[in-house]
């Protein structure tokens, strides 16, 4: 039987976040910019109309953002990650089969649903997201994965639904081949210089010749746009191979002392972001890197096991000494360095023998994960202490997740 599948792509997501709690930001240039409030990374369509670029470098927008009197945000994520579970759960009372494929979109399985309906439907589902948590959306219906994010593309300019049933090949002559999802920076090149400029250009390619150049996923990519769909919604949430928590330092470090500080601290959060996600791991790369402008550039990382899989910070923390012992070199000045957890299982698979031991120290750590959570970050591990990097721009208040910071009414 063919397959209906429908994307719900949140508009502007982290801007129409801030603009839930704080409607004089509608119709404001708004933007929201990265961790370290080094480059913009979300737009509201005044801002994007400006001129300023995804992922565009502050310091290189500035004077637009001054001239234009752009409201600009820190990133709050918790408030993000808050709306983005709630529509989740909208649409999760709309179809048992629905795919969150991302932190601001999801993928629905409406085969079921009857032809005549797939408009109203789609509209139904924006409304009442629109209505419960004040997110706008954008509706793709279409036979392919690939074809409903291309239909919710031109939702966005249509206003809200776009089924793309009939009339595919007009879509995709008028879709650019580096738009089409799953066709990267680097694809895109290679086939500019083949002629092939539209996704309309792509599929009327050979097969073979897809092929040959670009693998499996390009077939993929191939038949889906073709309208023979190759991908199911997924339920279940795929395990991540790896989970990072990395950074490039503006002033270079080299001190080792200040090294290990840094690597607790990222130990630190990627072990609770296993547990906040129920994973564990079994090894952990350290890495470093050097300056790329020196004459020799180091860069060296290394991979140590853990005695059993955990998410423990205490075991992930403890792998930092050994890691900094073998890659640390006096004299280097490290610009960069991380560390990743890999070879990641769910914790229901877990069938450990120090099993009581673990699950009593998880229980303690998962204590303060809440706390944290709760009231901001209340409780601090000694060694975690670091000097935060200044900010400039302001982060709204966790509207929806502390209670100090719900909004108030007069
Ligand atoms: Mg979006």
């Amino acid at each position: 039987m063919k397959k209906v599948f429908m994307l719900v792509d949140c508009n502007n997501f982290f801007v129409s976040c801030e603009r839930v709690f704080n409607p004089k930001l509608r119709s404001v240039p708004t933007v929201v910019l990265s961790n370290n409030e080094a480059c913009v990374i979300a737009r509201s369509n005044e801002a994007k109309d400006i001129g300023i670029k995804m992922a565009e470098p502050v310091f290189k927008c500035r004077d637009i953002l001054n001239f234009f009197d752009v409201k600009c945000f820190s990133t709050n994520f918790a408030l993000y990650g808050d709306l983005s579970s709630r529509v989740m759960r909208i649409l999760e009372s709309f179809s048992p089969k629905v795919e969150s494929y991302s932190v601001d979109e999801a993928f629905l399985d409406i085969t079921d649903l009857e032809e005549a309906n797939y408009f109203d439907f789609g509209k139904a589902v924006g409304d009442r997201v629109y209505k419960y948590v004040g997110i706008p959306v954008s509706v793709g219906i279409a036979p392919t994965k690939t074809l409903a994010k291309i239909a919710s593309k031109q939702a966005k300019r249509s206003g809200g639904v776009c089924v793309l049933l009939e009339g595919v090949n007009t879509v995709l002559k008028a879709t650019p081949v580096g738009e089409v999802w799953g066709i990267g920076w680097a694809s895109t090149k290679k086939l500019r210089q083949n002629s092939v400029h539209t996704a309309y250009d792509f599929v009327n390619q050979k097969p073979s010749w897809i092929v040959n150049r670009f693998g499996v996923g390009g077939a993929r990519t191939y038949w889906e746009l073709k309208g023979k769909s190759v991908s199911e919604v997924n339920n279940a949430k795929a395990l991540p191979k790896s989970m990072a928590h990395t950074r490039s330092f503006k002033n270079p470090i080299t001190e080792k002392s200040e090294m290990r500080k840094r690597l607790v601290n990222f130990a630190s959060s990627v072990a609770a972001a296993l547990r906040a996600d129920n994973l564990l791991c079994h090894e952990v790369i350290v890495f470093l890197k050097g300056d790329k402008n020196r004459d020799v550039y180091y860069s060296n990382g290394v991979t140590l096991p853990l005695e059993n899989y955990s998410n423990l910070r205490t075991d992930i923390v403890k792998l930092v000494g050994k890691g900094l012992d073998r890659l640390f070199k006096s004299g280097e000045r490290y610009k960069r360095a991380g560390i990743v957890a890999i070879n990641i299982i769910s914790s229901k698979d877990n069938n450990s023998l120090f099993e009581n031991n673990t699950k009593r120290k998880e229980v303690a750590e998962r204590a303060v994960d809440l706390l944290n959570a709760k009231w901001g970050r209340t409780i601090t591990v000694a060694s975690d202490m670091l000097v935060k990097p200044e900010k400039t721009f302001s982060r709204s208040p966790e509207f929806t997740t502390k209670w100090q910071e719900l909004a108030l009414v007069f």
